[in-house]
């Protein structure tokens, strides 16, 4: 059998817990500038701390309690109410429509409670407090679960969770006044266990940012820093090993950019750069795998399209960045393209094959002039020596 809890002590924790959970958010918004929402879920926690103290210093006074006591619940009911708009902000990134509606709230249920003369009565009071802080907390643990399908990030289900038990605990507080003489211990118990609530919180919010965090960085890892479309690195994962029939590689290299950067520097390169890998990354099928292979070279792969049609993209991508015209230094200046192209035939071959033979297609495109588009064909190409020695004479 447990020991009677004792109720001024679990309302001190229960205050506590609160302002440790707010200092807990206002560390992590000091080291974190980018996450929205976590200086107002501090805010709404210290604020139903406040409201607990002015409850405590109202029953010390005699006949004006209700007086602090109605603060105190507008200003827990705030603290709830700047709760729920913090935790979607958070949780979605970004603010809500007409999010601050949400602040009538508090207001209306204390007009209500003045109006039907139920100010001085404390057990009313803390039961439609302790409803609509529920009802706050039901709201802001949907919003972080239903958040999932846009951000599916793990932390999501024990905060979810966490909220929607200090929902419980709080509609239960609210049970325990309503029936005090069968159910007070039951309230003293919901008291205690939502101080750990608070703490769960709180850890969850940080597992949250962390997680977040962690997921933009993978996201960075395979994405190349100048042009900002994928690097190699996230190419290879996304290539399969075998190549089906009907699957293409495209290689691509920008003609003379040595030539480019020479005239107009290196800053100049870089921008022609970034503009064509950003034009030909937009242009690529949701399918096809698309990145930055090193230098001024481009790679695409293009699950099942078939020869006829890889070479028409191709040739439109070889288009598009052609009409292209930058203007440098007051001089104007167009890149073209010289590409070559692979696709998978009856004998399944590996990509890295197929890998090759794009790049010795790429090579008789600079060696037929630059600017052209050709395609793999075996008869053409015996061997790599035949290729080098092609170039050499
Ligand atoms: P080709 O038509 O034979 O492809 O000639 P090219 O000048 O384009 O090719 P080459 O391989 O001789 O030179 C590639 C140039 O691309 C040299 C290098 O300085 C430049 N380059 C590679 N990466 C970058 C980059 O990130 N920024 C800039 N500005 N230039 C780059
Ligand atoms: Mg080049
Ligand atoms: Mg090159």
């Amino acid at each position: 059998m447990l020991p009677e809890l004792d109720l001024p002590t679990v309302l001190i924790l229960h205050k506590l817990s609160f302002v440790v959970a707010g200092l807990c958010f206002i560390y992590v918004r000091s080291q974190s500038r980018e996450s929205v929402g976590l200086g107002l879920l501090a805010v709404g926690f210290f604020l139903v701390a406040l409201a607990s103290i002015l409850v405590g210093a109202g029953s010390l006074l005699q006949g004006r309690a209700y007086v602090f006591a109605m603060a105190g619940m507008l200003a827990g009911l705030f603290g709830y109410a700047v709760f729920w708009i913090g935790m979607c902000r958070i949780s979605r990134q970004r603010k809500r429509n007409r999010e601050w509606l949400v602040l009538a709230l508090p207001v209306v249920i204390c007009l209500l409670i003045i109006a039907a003369g139920l100010y001085d009565l404390p057990h009313s009071r803390t039961i439609a407090f302790q409803t609509t802080a529920a009802a706050l907390l039901f709201a802001s643990a949907l919003t972080v679960r239903a958040d999932n399908l846009t951000e599916p990030l793990p932390v999501r289900k024990p905060l979810a969770m966490s909220i929607l038990i200090a929902a419980v605990l709080t509609l239960l507080v609210a049970v325990g006044i309503a029936f005090p003489l069968k159910a007070m211990n039951i309230a003293r118990n919901a008291f205690f266990a939502s101080i750990i609530c608070h703490f769960a919180i709180a850890f969850f919010v940080m597992a949250l940012v962390k997680e977040r965090t962690e997921e933009r960085l993978r996201g960075l890892v395979g994405l190349d820093v100048l042009t900002g479309v994928p690097n190699r690195h996230s190419f290879r994962s996304r290539l399969p090993e075998t190549i089906r029939y009907g699957d293409a590689i495209v290689m691509i290299d920008i003609d003379h950019f040595k030539r480019i950067n020479d005239t107009f520097g290196h800053l100049a390169g870089d921008e022609i750069l970034a503009r064509v890998a950003r034009e030909l990354f937009t242009r690529i099928r949701p399918v096809d795998s698309f990145a930055r292979f090193g230098g001024e070279e481009f790679i695409l792969y293009q699950p099942d399209i078939g020869k006829e049609e890889a070479l028409a993209f191709a040739d439109s991508l070889q288009k598009v960045v052609s009409s292209i015209t930058h203007v440098m230094d007051d001089q104007t200046v167009t890149a073209t393209l010289s590409m070559g192209i692979a696709v998978g035939d009856e004998k399944t071959s590996t990509a890295m094959s197929l890998l090759k033979k794009a790049d010795m297609a790429l090579y008789a495109s600079k060696a037929a002039g630059r600017n052209r588009l050709t395609l793999y064909r075996a008869e053409d190409f015996v061997n790599e020596q035949f290729m080098r020695r092609n170039n050499d004479t």
